[in-house]
């Protein structure tokens, strides 16, 4: 079945679906994005993942594109006409098609808006759940305002590949002090000796993420023990448990970090218990 890209009110089959060379996305990297989990045809956190879509437009003074109502049935229609029962729903806004040049576009430029959407193979996803997967850490090169959702990925892209080329599935991020910021399309978490659950705390180092936030409630809600705080890498050898998470994957046990095995190399049961329990606490919305 061919696809189908929502894009500034059309419908369209992937392939022509376009966007104009002086669109400020393509120019600048000067748009945001979101990613959101479609779960049996359901979307999974959708007032949260749009209430961060809102910020990170207000953040760069990007206006919204159309009614947070009307997102909302283009979200559906876009699923509805791509089939997808289990995947992901992407959506991009950048500041609009204008003659390059560097500051911001007359106010009446108005903003791009695409939409599309995907499966995802869960089987496949399960497996590499159960077996777990490996990291490597990269120096943390992105800009100090990370919170921001925004379309300028490459340095996470070039973690990516040395991952890739590594054979690892995540890059983690290493700030300047030695402490693992977030993944490089995740945020990094540990499972210290005592137990406690640790990940950075939000700030404009890290995306704060949805997932993230949502283990947060799941976790208060067992009773665990939870701390926000960065951690370096050597602590992160040491830990018990390791894991990841994102909305296009919910959570992911880490076994390896650089080679070295985390725990006793296989995935962990705090892990696989958030990662089983998680859409107990997430929000499913029609
Ligand atoms: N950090 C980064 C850099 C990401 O790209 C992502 C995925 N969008 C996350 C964290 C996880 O965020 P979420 O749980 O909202 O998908």
């Amino acid at each position: 079945m061919s696809r189908v890209a929502y894009v500034n009110g059309r419908y369209l089959p992937l392939n022509d679906a376009k966007i104009s060379v002086e669109d400020r996305g393509y120019q600048f990297a000067d748009g945001v994005y979101e990613v959101c989990e479609v779960r049996g045809g359901c979307l999974v956190d959708e007032r949260r993942h749009m209430a961060r879509l809102d910020r990170s437009l207000g953040e760069l003074n990007i206006a919204r594109p159309i009614s947070p109502a009307a997102l909302a049935v283009v979200l559906r229609e876009t699923i509805r006409r791509n089939r997808v029962r289990d995947g992901i729903v992407y959506v991009q806004v950048t500041r609009g098609v204008a003659r390059r040049d560097f500051p911001f576009p007359s106010v009446e430029t108005r903003p791009s808006l695409v939409v599309t959407a995907r499966s995802n193979d869960i089987e496949r996803l399960q497996q590499i759940a159960t077996e777990g997967i490996t990291v490597i850490t990269v120096p943390d090169i992105r800009w100090k305002r990370v919170d921001i959702k925004s379309v300028a990925l490459l340095p996470n892209v070039l973690a990516k590949q040395s991952a890739r080329e590594r054979g690892a599935r995540e890059a983690w991020l290493v700030d300047a002090h030695g402490r693992v910021t977030e993944g490089a399309s995740s945020n990094a978490w540990i499972v210290s000796r005592e137990g406690r659950l640790i990940t950075h705390p939000v700030g404009h180092e890290i995306l704060s993420g949805i997932t993230r936030s949502v283990v947060i409630d799941a976790i208060k809600a067992q009773g665990l023990s939870f701390e926000e705080r960065s951690f370096a890498v050597d602590e992160a050898y040491a830990a018990r448990e390791a894991f990841i998470t994102s909305a296009s994957q919910t959570v992911l046990p880490v076994i390896s970090i650089n080679g070295r095995p985390i725990g006793n190399g296989s995935p962990g049961w705090i892990a696989t218990g958030l990662r089983r329990d998680y859409h107990r606490y997430a929000e499913i919305s029609e």
